[in-house]
């Protein structure tokens, strides 16, 4: 049933996500530092394919245009307000914009982020199971390499690794209530679905374009940037692989 799916990829959302960061700190540094940012440029693919061929279409299916669209508007505003509370922020493997941020924050935001993710993934499955797979797929694709972040930010400050893995798999498991609370919650306030999914689709631009992209733009050579670009198509055609399947 729809419950099943939402809980299971929800905690492969989250706590997944902590487990895949976790085996890519077994990689040596050099290595790390070339998966790191193709996870990066991949999961912008898988961001905004969900938000644009997934969420959106889906919302406009339910909803009147105006209010889909203002809600989508709202939300990136909402986003940016909450980013420069410091309740939201993606970071990236070097840690740039971490220095001078308190640990016990990045654990809190990120809690507050995965909780969201999780309302996300439900909105996602209650529309249907391929969106609701696809949307989960452009989750786990940005959360492994902001978890390796996190963890690089964590073992900075001092903490041990196992301390670091736990706090992190703490804040990461916020996805799960998010989830079902969501999910209860729509399930019975159906005329909300379109909305929580263009409040979906805004996070998911926003990450994408105010978190992810400005990080790939630090590389600028034409084979870097080419890389990038086709690893960003490929994000795309794999949420397009699965909307197809729907
Ligand atoms: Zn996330």
């Amino acid at each position: 049933m729809l419950l099943t799916w939402i809980i299971g990829f929800s905690v492969l959302g989250s706590v997944g996500a902590v487990a895949g960061a976790a085996a890519m700190l077994l990689f040596p540094e050099a290595v790390r530092r070339r998966i790191v940012p193709a996870l990066v440029s991949y999961a912008t693919g898988t961001l905004l394919g969900a938000a644009f061929l997934g969420m959106l279409p889906a919302a406009l299916g339910q909803a009147p245009v105006r209010g889909v669209m203002a809600t989508v508007l709202a939300g990136m505003l909402a986003f940016f307000v909450l980013e420069k509370l410091v309740l939201w922020r993606h970071f990236h493997d070097d840690g740039t914009t971490s220095h001078g941020t308190a640990a016990p924050l990045i654990l809190f935001g990120d809690a507050f982020h995965n909780f969201v993710d999780g309302v996300v993934i439900a909105a996602a499955f209650l529309v249907s199971v391929p969106l609701g797979v696809a949307t989960a797929l452009a989750v786990i694709a940005h959360e492994v390499p902001q978890e390796v972040g996190d963890f690089a930010i964590l073992l900075d400050s001092g903490y041990s690794r196992g301390r670091a893995l736990l706090l992190n798999t703490l804040s990461a498991s916020a996805t799960l209530p998010g989830a079902v609370l969501a999910y209860l919650w729509l399930d019975d306030v159906r005329q909300a679905v379109p909305y929580i999914l263009a409040v979906s689709a805004a996070s998911f631009i926003y990450i994408a374009t105010a978190d992810l992209i400005p990080g790939l733009h630090r590389q600028v050579t034409a084979w870097a940037s080419t890389r990038q670009l086709m690893l960003m198509l490929a994000g795309v055609a794999t949420i397009t692989v699965f909307r197809l399947g729907g």
